[in-house]
């Protein structure tokens, strides 16, 4: 469905990033891949699927870094068709105790770094009549945790963000749209339940039951291969004009 097309996903060396190149490069669809760590594995891992695979390692906080990465892919593949702003960190604390710089970053990797892919990538979109913006927000774009006022004001945001986008190109083929997952089980959210493991002196099995137990009703992670999967039906003609939503995929957390 996606041959011919191109996709940029940032922060795809790990976890929902990752699992949505998959899914994308599956459907035909090349990818230019971003993010930190090792990346020559992921990478190897999407181009078995028969798809040509760039990978750019710009820091999604730096807006002269993501200039670079958009005119790269640009060079690579004549433009971005398919942009999935996935990269995100967390940092979990009291507001009066939240560190200001962590605070920078947060707003930075997961808000701003969105924006700038997005005002980027739209001119190309707009010429082709094609295009597709999916922001990886999270339940937190929709309701509150406590601790976690950096990642919820950034997810708010950036729900805010997709839906001006979708108003922005209403009348045109570019569809913006948030997925917004519950808990999905990546290095990001293992680091939560072993620190919850270590604070209440109890096993990390028991950790991922009470974090499961406490906010997601089906008691079952979301993966990152399903978040693929929605990602590919929002690319697909079915989704054509679905524009601004943010679609919860999330267990029945945001039902309550
Ligand atoms: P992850 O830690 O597995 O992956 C994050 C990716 O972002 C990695 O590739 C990492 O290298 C990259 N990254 C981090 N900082 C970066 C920077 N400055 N520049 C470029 N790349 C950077 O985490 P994940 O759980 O896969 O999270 C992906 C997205 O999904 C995030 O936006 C996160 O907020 C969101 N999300 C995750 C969950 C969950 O339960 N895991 C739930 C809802 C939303």
């Amino acid at each position: 469905m996606l041959k011919g097309k191109t996709a940029l996903v940032t922060g795809s060396t790990s976890g929902i990033g990752l699992g949505i190149a998959i899914e994308l490069a599956k459907q035909g669809a090349n990818i230019v891949m971003n993010g930190f760590g090792d990346h020559e594995g992921p990478k190897k891992e999407v181009e078995a699927l028969g798809v040509k695979v760039e990978y750019h390692g710009a820091d999604m906080s730096k807006p002269a870094e993501i200039e670079a990465m958009m005119k790269f892919a640009a060079e690579k593949f004549g433009g971005v068709d398919i942009l999935v702003n996935n990269a995100g960190i967390q940092y979990v604390a009291p507001i009066q105790d939240f560190p200001t710089e962590r605070w920078d970053a947060i707003i930075a990797i997961n808000l701003s770094s969105a924006f700038h892919t997005t005002r980027l990538a739209i001119p190309h979109m707009k010429q082709k009549n094609w295009g597709r913006i999916i922001n990886i927000a999270s339940v937190h774009g929709l309701v509150a945790s406590k601790e976690k006022s950096a990642y919820v004001a950034a997810k708010h945001g950036i729900v805010g963000l997709t839906k001006v986008a979708a108003l922005e190109l209403a009348t045109s083929g570019v569809t913006a749209n948030a997925i917004c997952p519950g808990w999905v089980l990546t290095p990001l959210v293992q680091k939560q339940i072993d620190d919850r493991a270590a604070k209440e002196g109890i096993t990390v099995d028991q950790a991922t039951k009470e974090l499961l137990g406490e906010k997601e009703p089906s008691l079952q992670f979301t993966t990152p291969e399903q978040l693929g999967g929605l990602a590919v039906f929002f690319c697909s003609p079915a989704a054509d004009n679905v524009r601004g939503q943010a679609w919860a995929h999330d267990g029945g957390w945001t039902a309550q």
